[in-house]
């Protein structure tokens, strides 16, 4: 069994010889459909933290880049997550929970704010591919809240499509208390969880997540640490 030569050279630096052996046993065999790793919200949530632990650790597996999973994928895919994230470039969700290829069906737009591609992308994640879970990731320093932020503090809305962001983010900095603290970060984790809010109230999703199919969950990522934190 073949693997790339990058993940080959990545996982000799990490792990040493044995780790190839690990490496190569893990991508599986070509199917029709990936066998999905987790099919009930807790193993994917374990997965995910698992995951965010390696790469927050400098402890990278880097699953499911090689040649075998790639001809395993092109039959057919099965991702065990769905991530609603920011678009922000140090946000990459294959890289924060050390995922490969086929594992994480992702949604990205600033701010994860949700317009009526982004709520059809996830419909489609969660009814066609049967996804059972759902994290919306926030995360500090986000540019996108802060310009709701400063749009609150101003008063100046900025036009155009950028306009149309801050707009729809807007209404949780409004309704975020400003404690004295850090309010651009009390708005990402109020902005993380309110988009949380609005997937399981949404008439297309409730339902799945009423039957238990589904759970949606918000969380943030610290740029500083690596870690993903879990707000609900
Ligand atoms: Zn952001």
């Amino acid at each position: 069994m073949s693997i790339s030569r990058r993940t080959a050279l990545r996982t000799s630096l990490v792990t040493g010889a044995s780790g190839l052996l690990l490496a190569g046993s893990a991508v599986g065999t070509a199917a029709a459909d990936p066998t999905p790793q987790a099919t009930d919200a807790d193993s994917a949530l374990k997965l995910l933290k698992q995951g965010n632990r390696r790469w927050r650790n400098l402890e990278q597996h880097h699953p499911h880049e090689g040649a075998a999973r790639r001809a395993e994928v092109a039959a057919g895919q099965s991702p065990f997550a769905l991530i609603v994230a920011c678009a922000d470039s140090r946000v990459a969700p294959e890289l924060v929970f050390d995922r490969g290829l086929g594992d994480l069906f992702t949604v990205r737009s600033a701010g994860q704010v949700l317009d009526e591609s982004v709520l059809g992308s996830i419909v489609y994640g969660v009814e066609h591919l049967h996804i059972p879970l759902i994290v919306v990731v926030g995360h500090s320093s986000c540019g996108a809240v802060t310009a709701a932020v400063e749009a609150h503090e101003t008063g100046q809305v900025p036009g155009g499509h950028v306009g149309y962001l801050v707009e729809q983010i807007l209404p949780v900095v409004e309704a975020t208390p400003d404690d004295g603290g850090d309010f651009v970060d009390a708005c990402v984790s109020a902005n993380a969880l309110h988009i949380a809010e609005l997937l399981r109230d949404d008439p297309e999703l409730s339902g799945h997540v009423a039957s238990g199919a589904l759970r949606v969950v918000a969380a943030r990522y610290e740029l500083d640490t690596a870690k993903v934190n879990y707000l609900q």
